[in-house]
């Protein structure tokens, strides 16, 4: 799967996505990941890329022509790549549907996938018109630029790609999975601080540690997230006879 970031701080995006386990995934060929700056785009001589808004107001606004050439550059490369239609452009924005697992999981199936990150005030609006296929945000909070949104979206999408976790059950027990969040988790040693692992899961006993991991997915999700407890119970009524 390939991420294209168009961005004024492809740095910041790079140095972010370019370790650990996304690193290798780059460096195994199973995605790659490419920050477009967007000032190379400008037609501006000086490298201007933001003006005052109409109407008056505060801050600069990010302006229409070199968001839209970046654009359009990355949907050519990638029609002269495989031909494939044009790619889903993504803007990063405060205004959009919040991003969640299942958004994360729709995204993982896409072949190309653009990321819009504003910055300052935002973007004028004509040149999202005419671009942007989604809007999302990662939260109801103003951060100062789309960086770090995108760099949150990439990672959750990019880790459902095939081959890019190593073991691939590790995303199939995670929190959000099934609607469930994760039961908890022991390593070495047996004992620290006096604090035991729990018996069962010493025990070898496969059925039973299984059975043990899903009443503590229950239990954990109705007393931390009752609001995602109360959806799994009403699709699997078992499960509040099993608690
Ligand atoms: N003036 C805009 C508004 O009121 O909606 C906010 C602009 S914000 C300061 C600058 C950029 O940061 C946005 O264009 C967007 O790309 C990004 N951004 C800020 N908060 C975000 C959030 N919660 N989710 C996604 N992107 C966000």
């Amino acid at each position: 799967m390939h991420f294209y970031i168009l961005t004024l701080f492809p740095e910041m995006v790079m140095q972010g996505l370019g370790t650990s386990i996304l690193g290798r995934a780059a460096e195994r060929g199973h995605i790659s990941i490419e920050a477009v700056n967007i000032r190379d785009h400008t037609l501006d001589r000086h490298g201007k890329v933001d003006d005052y808004t109409y109407g008056g107001g505060a801050g600069m606004l990010m302006q229409a022509q070199p968001v839209y050439d970046a654009c359009m550059a990355v949907q050519e490369k990638i029609a002269a790549a495989d031909g494939e239609k044009k790619a889903r452009v993504v803007y990063v924005t405060p205004q959009g549907e919040i991003f969640r697992q299942e958004m994360a999981r729709e995204f993982a199936k896409e072949e190309n996938l653009i990321f819009l990150c504003g910055h300052y005030e935002g973007i004028d609006e004509r040149v999202l018109e005419e671009v942007v296929t989604d809007y999302v945000s990662i939260g109801d909070y103003v951060l100062t630029g789309g960086e770090l949104p995108a760099m949150v979206m990439v990672d959750a999408i990019a880790r459902l790609v095939p081959g890019v976790l190593h073991n691939a059950d590790s995303a199939v027990t995670e929190t959000f999975h099934d609607g469930l969040l994760e039961y908890p988790q022991y390593s070495r040693p047996e004992v620290w601080r006096g604090r035991k692992v729990p018996e069962i899961l010493l025990s070898g006993d496969h059925a039973k540690v299984d059975r043990w991991r899903r009443d503590q997915s229950l239990e954990r999700t109705k007393r931390l997230r009752p609001d995602l407890y109360a959806a799994y119970v009403e699709t699997h009524p078992d499960a509040a006879e099993d608690k």
